[in-house]
């Protein structure tokens, strides 16, 4: 048998951005990567191999003929992980278990009283859909001042946490080999916007401080799972401490800009960790800032910006919808601050916050 045909491909359950970007970063070490379309209905079924691996783009997925064939290969990496992660319930358990700080929460269930909400969290509890919720989709706020009481076809479903006045919000993308080698890329500072991602920051000296207390967080998460690939974790800063607010099971929106400024994105590797390839510390060369376009035309403009990188997702654009993300790495600030500016003129009001806080993070003294 030739070597092509034992070498094992890399099916992906979901074809979006993320599907599209392992199989780009799968090219240079000839890794065979198939993003499958989970969504819509087929009766195909897949050349599955006995050594092919599996992973996933996302943490849930339709049932069909297609995705069990998937789910329940044996080489499904993480195959439990995924749907002890997707239920809030389980994932906040799990942080609890560990001792990882988190946002108190409890269970809605149909004894919850709203009033024992306020009194546990303060007036403004925030419900967050146990499954499904994305982009901030999936999120109801209770305020008591507005005598906010759960709704009806909550119960059961969500999960209620309380409101947490962080600083700012930044997240770890991290990933750990089979045999338990975690490495992982400096903090990112992430700005959201209506519970969406607008942009991201990396690398951040002023965030060095806070580097092990992430590691260890995540190294410990990772560890319990057995966990295989790359993770992410969102968390809260709140002063010197991080809480964590959700964890990922895959590559990250936050991690994006690892494409742009590292010797090594996060999707590659996932690939060599799903893989047994060796796992090098990731080398990050420049600063990086990470814009996501969301709802917005692509404007040629963007790429006249030094050193500027366009990830356009072909998506139709719809407002609200994540359609690519522009990388900006650069070696000289004022490059940088120069290209945010000239963004500042090209794009839309929805923008005109992150671009000033990424400003405002280059213009700090
Ligand atoms: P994602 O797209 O990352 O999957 P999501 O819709 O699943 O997001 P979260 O990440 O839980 O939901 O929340 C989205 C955003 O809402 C957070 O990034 C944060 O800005 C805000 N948020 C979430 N939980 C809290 C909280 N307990 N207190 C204050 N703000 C919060
Ligand atoms: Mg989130």
């Amino acid at each position: 048998m030739t070597q092509t045909s034992t070498k094992p491909k890399v099916w992906v359950l979901g074809n979006g951005q993320l599907g599209a970007m392992l199989t780009h970063a799968g090219e240079p070490l000839a890794i065979d990567v198939r993003a499958v379309d989970i969504m819509t209905p087929t009766d195909d079924i897949l050349p599955l191999a006995p050594n092919d691996i599996i992973t996933a783009e996302r943490e849930q997925w339709p049932e069909s003929a297609l995705s069990l064939q998937l789910s329940t290969h044996p080489h499904f990496v993480n195959g439990p992980v995924f749907s002890r992660l997707a239920d809030r319930y389980s994932q906040k358990s799990l942080l609890d278990q560990l001792n990882v700080p988190t946002a108190p929460w409890s269970l809605v269930d149909d004894h919850t009283k709203v009033e024992t909400l306020y009194q546990a969290f303060g007036p403004r509890v925030l419900m967050k859909r146990r499954t499904g919720g994305y982009d901030g989709k999936g999120q109801h706020w209770l305020k008591q001042a507005e005598a906010g009481d759960i709704p009806h076809d909550w119960r059961n479903l969500a999960i209620a946490e309380q409101a947490i006045n962080f600083d700012e919000e930044v997240s770890l993308v991290g990933v750990r080999t089979r045999e338990g080698q975690c490495v992982f890329y400096p903090l990112t500072l992430n700005l959201h916007q209506d519970g969406i991602l607008m942009a991201s920051i990396a690398p951040l000296a002023r965030l060095d401080h806070l580097q092990a207390q992430a590691e260890t967080m995540l190294s410990a998460i990772m560890h319990e799972l057995e966990y295989a690939g790359v993770m992410a974790m969102e968390c809260f800063r709140v002063g010197d401490n991080l809480l964590v607010n959700e964890l990922a099971p895959r590559v990250h929106n936050s991690g994006h800009w690892t494409q742009a400024g590292t010797h090594m994105d996060q999707f590659q590797l996932h690939l060599r960790a799903l893989c047994g390839i060796a796992i090098p510390q990731p080398q990050v060369n420049f600063q990086c800032v990470m814009v996501n376009l969301i709802g917005i035309d692509n404007d040629p403009r963007w790429l006249s910006l030094p050193n500027a990188e366009l990830y356009w997702y072909n998506k139709e654009v719809r407002p609200g919808r994540k359609v690519g993300h522009l990388n900006l790495s650069v070696p000289n600030l004022t490059v940088l601050t120069n290209s945010i500016s000239a963004l500042q003129t090209w794009m839309p009001n929805q923008y005109q916050a992150p671009l000033a806080w990424i400003l405002a993070e280059f213009t700090k003294s």
